[in-house]
């Protein structure tokens, strides 16, 4: 399997080549053609494996072509990532603005330590993916009113860690909110409260493990 034979756009494959990837990491030749036709995932893999990709090319490939289908002034977000931490979230957002470069794929980041009216103001404006911590996110849900219903995928990234840090109810809170996404779902390791998160989530689970 190579980028090129996924059917991407080809404003994202001009941009995964000007990053440097030649051939998709094991994680990313599972996980994105699975993905790409809506499937929803539990897939271990770690850190330096190429997940992050292996989640944002298809994101990014089904946000540009729904803008290309959907003409509508209210952009509503199409997508949304939960990390367990700030630092992880930003350097999601990082890779995520490298992959969507010249593509409609706005990005914004609902993390602790920055003003939410900034962050909220953003949101507003329109863009196609949130990048977040479970906590924040929440606070930010409740307190505004954001239209959830066009995000068609979540992506939950490090769930382990995010249950270690207790953040279980919220991820739960925000997956209720949804209108049945695909579900995208990350873990080092798949202990048995992943399996339990992940079975009450997904239906259909394809499991990918590098
Ligand atoms: P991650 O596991 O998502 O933290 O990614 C680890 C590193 O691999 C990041 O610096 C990515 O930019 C890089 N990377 C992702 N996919 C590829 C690829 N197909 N070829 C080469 N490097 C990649």
């Amino acid at each position: 399997l190579s980028f090129s034979s996924c059917n991407l756009p080809q404003k994202l494959l001009q941009n995964i080549e000007a990053a440097g990837y030649e051939m998709p990491m094991p994680v990313q030749m599972q996980a994105i053609p699975a993905a790409l036709i809506g499937k929803s995932l539990l897939v271990s893999a770690d850190t330096g494996s190429g997940k992050t990709a292996s989640f944002l090319v298809p994101i990014i490939s089904h946000c540009a072509n729904f803008r290309l289908q959907h003409f509508s002034k209210q952009k509503n977000p199409l997508a949304m990532v939960l990390t367990p931490t700030r630092e992880l979230c930003m350097q999601v957002e990082e890779q995520a603005k490298l992959l969507g470069k010249g593509l409609p794929f706005k990005t914004a980041l609902v993390v602790g330590g920055d003003a939410m009216a900034g962050q909220l103001h953003r949101i507003q404006q329109g863009v196609e993916l949130i990048v977040g911590t479970p906590g924040r996110l929440i606070d930010l849900l409740t307190k505004h009113d954001i239209e959830l219903d066009d995000v068609m995928t979540l992506v939950l990234d490090e769930v382990d860690c995010m249950l270690q840090k207790g953040f279980r109810d919220q991820v739960m809170q925000i997956f209720r909110a949804l209108s049945r996404p695909q579900i995208l779902m990350y873990s080092a390791t798949i202990p048995q409260e992943v399996e339990k998160m992940a079975s009450s989530m997904m239906k259909d689970i394809v499991v990918v493990s590098i």
